[in-house]
């Protein structure tokens, strides 16, 4: 399919265009980041409350969007306990879970303020804390595979085990909805019959990259 950069595209998206809302994020994210320097984030943050950052001066050549971002991210959230295979690491969940949990938080004022400004396509005040987590880790959404603009954000931890938003990289992957709806069938993590030691998940492909919470020790 091919990208309209027009405006009116999300006006015209429906609800289940989830990878196309994603596309658009991070085209304005790109954006956002040739423009959004110390003083606009100055302007709205409170000083005693600058990202680390700023008073480290750090040697990364990342943007300062990505910076306050990441900082952003990383303040939010906890290690939670070890629910996946080591080299996935463990889940980050945000510290402050709220009643009605949908994974969304509102962005950091300067960061909006900055971004309503540009002629951009996608401007909201909330956004997925998982999609700023892909945006920031390269956690590619394919625009190649066909009905990619209705690929969803899938949790290969199955969302900390317990559908919580979990905030780590390496347990996130755009996928198709069926795929993503398919996950955490209790038959993936069981172990395989023919003594492999495997998952059924890795054992028989069911998905691929496979689920990663850890094994439920039944047969
Ligand atoms: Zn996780
Ligand atoms: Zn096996
Ligand atoms: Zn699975």
């Amino acid at each position: 399919m091919e990208v309209d950069s027009n405006i009116n595209i999300l006006n015209h998206s429906d609800h289940s265009q989830i990878g196309l809302r994603y596309y658009h994020m991070v085209l304005s994210f790109q954006e956002l980041e040739k423009d959004y320097n110390e003083e606009d984030m100055h302007m709205y943050t409170n000083p005693n409350n600058f990202p680390f950052f700023v008073i480290r001066k750090t040697s990364t050549s990342e943007s300062i969007l990505r910076q306050h971002l990441r900082w952003w991210v990383r303040d939010l959230s906890i290690s939670t306990e070890l629910c996946c295979e080591d080299e996935y690491g463990v889940c980050r969940i945000p510290k402050k879970l709220r009643a009605k949990e949908d994974g969304r938080r509102e962005l950091p004022t300067s960061i909006y303020k900055t971004l309503i400004k540009l002629p951009v396509t996608w401007k909201a005040k909330k956004v997925c804390l998982s999609w700023v987590v892909c945006f920031l880790d390269n956690i590619q959404l394919d625009i190649d595979n066909e009905g990619w603009d209705r690929f969803q954000c899938s949790h290969l931890c199955l969302g900390a085990g317990k559908n919580l938003p979990c905030l780590n990289s390496k347990h996130l992957v755009w996928e198709s909805a069926s795929d993503n709806q398919a996950r955490g069938s209790r038959d993936c993590l069981k172990k395989c019959h023919c003594g492999c030691g495997k998952k059924l998940c890795v054992a028989n492909y069911m998905h691929v990259p496979s689920c990663q919470l850890k094994m439920i020790d039944r047969q």
